[in-house]
């Protein structure tokens, strides 16, 4: 389960972002979590409640924010909807050459005390 070692970090990061702006406690934590970024966002939030525990996020709510897996085809200059990395453009049938967004794994915003 990776998910405890993704979590893990992103607490730790939080952590030093909070002491680095002088905050008291982090009271919210919004992820950025892509489609294809091999992340599931049922583990993380199972693996958050483990975390969390002891740290300044403590009793910080966790908020997941899904970004879709989007393509983008150069020829026809449109992005759409995918499901993985190889797909292909909806209009001219071309594999795609690009996945604008899906990948995201990251820490969003934070609020602070
Ligand atoms: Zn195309």
């Amino acid at each position: 389960m990776h998910e405890v070692a993704l979590m893990t970090e992103a607490v730790r990061l939080a952590v030093e972002a909070a002491r680095a702006a002088g905050a008291q406690r982090v009271t919210a934590l919004r992820l950025r979590v892509g489609a294809l970024s091999g992340a599931a966002p049922e583990a993380m939030e199972f693996a958050w409640d483990v975390v969390r525990r002891g740290t300044l996020l403590a009793d910080a709510r966790l908020e997941i924010e899904r970004v879709p897996a989007v393509g983008w085809c150069p020829s026809c200059r449109v992005e759409f909807d995918t499901t993985g990395c190889w797909s292909e453009c909806p209009r001219c049938q071309e594999p795609a050459g690009e996945l604008r967004r899906g990948r995201e794994l990251e820490i969003a915003s934070m609020e602070l005390e």
